[in-house]
């Protein structure tokens, strides 16, 4: 307990310590994650396929399985230090609460404006877009914290931001919406009527609600339809997953300063793009074997493309524009029910975290959003940050293993992502409140409806 005491209740850095390169850990992967293919030759995606869409420097980004540190600008580093180095905590107070010898410890990346993750790498898209002298960039949002972490570094850099938000988080979500709106940003409730795509989704589905997917193809389509616009994406990919290491190197550093190894580390995971992030150096570790981590991703029950989805090649959209990522996908026409108010309800999973999992580097649980909210109400009463859903995820995680400690009196290190807070989920939150949240579950037979339309593809 005495050399317990010596860890301070939150790990900063200083500046000096702050990483100055990501880490890439395709590079130290044996097996790769599958390449992207284009939908209509089957083949795998070149750079210049890729350029129409993203910016150049980004597809470099996205196609460079073997470099394993990329330096970060120091334009990106110096907007970094208006939010970054994020505490690393010491949940004395939950241990406490829980009465377990386990040590709790969380990132938390909620101590930004957008209040989520997601501007460690909106900043670097929009700065790549910026160098490339592009006018904007178009984008889909679901809960809208990867809008409003875009609206904030597209405001910083003088970009333009337009923004397709998916329709029932635009009308659920008035508030989100102005946030953007005061960034700067236009924002678009999807599927709208101003996109090829769009208009055919509303003529075939007439009140659908929208899906990520959807405002994918819409934001997609206007990014190629506009010259000196290109579309960013804010998970799923391998270079967001690049930009959000810096929460893993930050999260290691600290740890090393006290000599701290993690046991387990939890991340909640929509696209996995925090929990590839967060997992990054240490999975770098285990890959070349130097250390060995329990790593586990926690999905919705909802939306649960881990565990009950297929290995295979998706579209990434609705619209069936996207290129094809191999991935754990429940299929791209999958829409999670309404009801779900947990936010992570993307239908497929990025291809690096993918890959890991199907060779078992990692494992994945799924639990019910109303379990969800009751971590989340012991976190917020306990530790006092109201949780963003889709971070309850991983803190409910968190909690069980801390539980399991208590009971067989180990004592495990236990690291977990909380991605961000809950100040705009709160119609979820009086849901909770009221009694009213239920759960839903897909029956075999939904997915298996979805999984039926897969793309045929080799791989
Ligand atoms: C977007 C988001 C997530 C899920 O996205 P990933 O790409 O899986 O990280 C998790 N938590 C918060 C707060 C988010 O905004």
């Amino acid at each position: 307990m005495a050399e317990e005491q010596k860890i301070p209740y939150k790990i900063y850095l200083t500046e000096d310590e702050m990483p100055k390169a990501w880490y890439n850990m395709r590079s130290d992967m044996k097996v790769k994650p599958a390449p992207l293919l284009n939908p209509g030759t089957g083949q795998p995606l070149t750079a210049e396929e890729l350029t129409p869409i993203f910016c150049e420097e980004l597809v470099k980004q996205e196609l460079d399985d073997d470099t394993a540190f990329i330096e970060i600008p120091q334009e990106i580093r110096d907007f970094y230090k208006m939010f970054r180095p994020s505490p690393l905590v010491r949940a004395y107070c939950l241990e406490e609460k829980l009465k377990t010898p386990a040590k709790i410890y969380y990132k938390f990346e909620g101590n930004n404006t957008s209040g989520s993750h997601k501007l460690n790498s909106a900043i670097a898209q929009a700065y790549y877009a910026k160098k490339q002298g592009l006018k904007g960039v178009t984008t889909e949002t679901g809960a809208g914290q990867w809008g409003t972490a875009l609206s904030m570094a597209c405001a910083y850099l003088g970009l333009d931001c337009k923004v397709y938000m998916v329709k029932v988080s635009y009308e659920q979500k008035p508030f989100r919406r102005e946030v953007m709106r005061t960034y700067g940003a236009s924002v678009v409730p999807s599927p709208s009527d101003t996109t090829e795509i769009g208009r055919k989704i509303l003529a075939e589905f007439p009140g659908t609600t929208g899906s990520l997917g959807c405002a994918i193809s819409e934001a997609v389509e206007v990014a190629t339809k506009n010259p000196g616009y290109r579309y960013v994406l804010g998970s799923v990919l391998n270079q967001v997953l690049l930009h959000q290491s810096v929460i893993g190197l930050e999260t290691k550093i600290a740890l090393d300063k006290y000599g701290i190894k993690p046991d387990i580390i939890i991340g909640c995971a929509g696209g996995g793009s925090n929990l590839g992030g967060l997992i990054a150096p240490f999975m770098g570790e285990k890959l070349r074997g130097e250390a060995d981590y329990r790593i586990i991703a926690v999905e919705p029950a909802s939306c649960p493309s881990f565990t009950r989805g297929t290995f295979a090649y998706d579209f990434c959209d609705t619209g069936m524009i996207c290129p094809l990522a191999k991935m754990y996908t429940l299929g791209s026409s999958f829409i999670p029910s309404a009801n779900h108010a947990g936010g992570l309800r993307f239908h497929g999973m990025s291809s690096t975290l993918s890959q890991l999992y199907h060779d078992g580097y990692m494992e994945a649980t799924s639990v019910e959003q109303t379990e969800v909210f009751e971590a989340a109400e012991f976190f917020a009463r306990t530790e006092g940050i109201l949780p963003a859903p889709e971070s309850s995820h991983a803190i409910r995680v968190a909690i069980d293993e801390a539980k399991k400690c208590a009971e067989t009196g180990e004592e495990k290190t236990i690291v977990f992502g909380l991605t961000g807070t809950g100040y705009f989920d709160l119609v979820a939150y009086q849901k909770y409140n009221d009694g009213e949240m239920s759960d839903y579950i897909p029956t075999d037979e939904e997915i298996a409806a979805s999984v039926a339309k897969l793309p045929k593809v080799e791989g």
